[in-house]
């Protein structure tokens, strides 16, 4: 399946299920490649290196870290990936985050004949959000996330593929969060915007990933 290549943005406040989205579609779809930008920078903090710096203390706070360290950094991971090709299917998670990441991604984008055709933005209940994130834990060198309720380990605090820890993330603390939700919510309205006037974008509501993830395979496999 996923006959044309799909270029794909996933969209959602935190916590609303984009990294559990995007593993289902990867799992489904082979030749469908992800970047998650909160995962790579995860990785530059845990290497140490000068981005990873510089990007610390706004993910611990949870600010935005600054524009040009994102759209240079995801830019290069596309490149890096082999990804700014026409024939290239990819989806994004957590960029562009800001009207301006996403003008700036449409301008690499275009310049390289790899236009994104598709936007979803996942609609999650708020308050729902905020009762799961305290019971969430990641696997930090994957990126894989459970939830202690929903989708528990096999075996409790464990990852299911290599038995690594899991661990909680610094900033899914209840003050730090509801600081990246009110963040999100002003965000999100000029890009939506962006994207509804491109005519690629599309809303999916639910409560649950079981809920969404049929409807946003809907959206790869059809012509949208
Ligand atoms: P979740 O992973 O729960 O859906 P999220 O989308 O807020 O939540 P990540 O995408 O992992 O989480 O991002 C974590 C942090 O990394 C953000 O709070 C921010 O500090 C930084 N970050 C990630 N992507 C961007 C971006 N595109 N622009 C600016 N900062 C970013
Ligand atoms: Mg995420």
């Amino acid at each position: 399946m996923l006959l044309k290549p799909t270029r794909l943005l996933l969209l959602g406040a935190p916590g609303s299920g984009k990294g559990t989205i995007s593993k289902r579609l990867l799992d489904n779809f082979t030749q469908l490649k992800s970047i998650a930008s909160g995962d790579v920078l995860r990785t530059q903090i845990s290497n140490g290196t000068s981005i990873g710096k510089k990007a610390e203390t706004y993910l611990k706070s949870g600010a935005l870290v600054p524009d040009i360290i994102m759209i240079d950094l995801i830019t290069k991971q596309l490149k890096d990936q082999n990804l700014l090709q026409s024939n290239a299917s990819w989806l994004l998670d957590g960029f562009p985050r800001t009207f301006n990441q996403a003008e700036q991604l449409t301008k690499v984008l275009e310049a390289n004949n790899s236009n994104l055709n598709l936007v979803v933005e996942l609609d999650v209940n708020q308050d729902i959000i905020l009762q799961r994130i305290e019971s969430r834990y990641v696997h930090l060198p994957s990126g894989r996330i459970y939830n202690l309720d929903y989708n528990p380990p096999r075996e409790p605090f464990k990852d299911d593929i290599t038995g690594e820890p899991l661990t909680k993330r610094d900033d899914d603390t209840a003050e730090v969060f509801s600081k990246r939700l009110d963040k999100y919510n002003e965000e999100i309205k000029p890009m939506r915007e962006y994207f509804q006037h491109l005519g690629i974008w599309h809303k999916v509501s639910g409560n649950t990933s079981d809920i969404i993830y049929p409807k946003v395979e809907k959206l790869v496999i059809s012509d949208n």
